[in-house]
């Protein structure tokens, strides 16, 4: 059987997409009933403090292959528990805004690429509009 899915509307209508706990139309999140369950939870997550990182990261996002090899790395390391899930969250965030900026790096060398074959035949459609006047 499939969980439940949480009730909660964010502001701007998106559903919130947890999982409900058992008994309720809501998530650990948004269930109004645990809330102090919730400052328990965040009063131990205080405590323990640091965030699992790797010791060292030298990763590249130069192509898509490289944020591929990241995400697949990421995902090995949040379920092995090596990295905590706020790290691999903001690894996702990061590996988003990296492959938009290497779609955009793609256009643009399309673009010059189209450019360069483009000009030489304006140039001599100019240059023949002279000739003819
Ligand atoms: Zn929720």
């Amino acid at each position: 059987m499939a969980s439940a899915r949480c009730s909660h509307a964010h502001a701007d209508g998106r559903p919130c997409g947890g999982y409900a706990v058992a008994g309720s139309r809501f998530c650990f999140t948004h269930e109004p009933d645990l809330a102090s369950d919730r400052d328990e939870a965040r009063r131990r997550g205080g405590q323990a403090g640091r965030v699992a990182t790797l010791p060292e990261s030298d990763v590249r996002v130069r192509s898509l292959s490289d944020v591929l090899v990241l995400v697949e790395e990421t995902i090995n390391d949040v379920r092995t528990g090596r990295v905590d899930v706020r790290v691999a969250n903001a690894v996702g965030y990061l590996a988003n805004i990296g492959i938009r900026a290497i779609e955009q790096g793609d256009l643009a060398d399309r673009l010059e690429a189209l450019e360069a074959v483009l000009a030489p035949e304006r140039q001599r459609r100019v240059a023949a509009r002279r000739s003819a006047a």
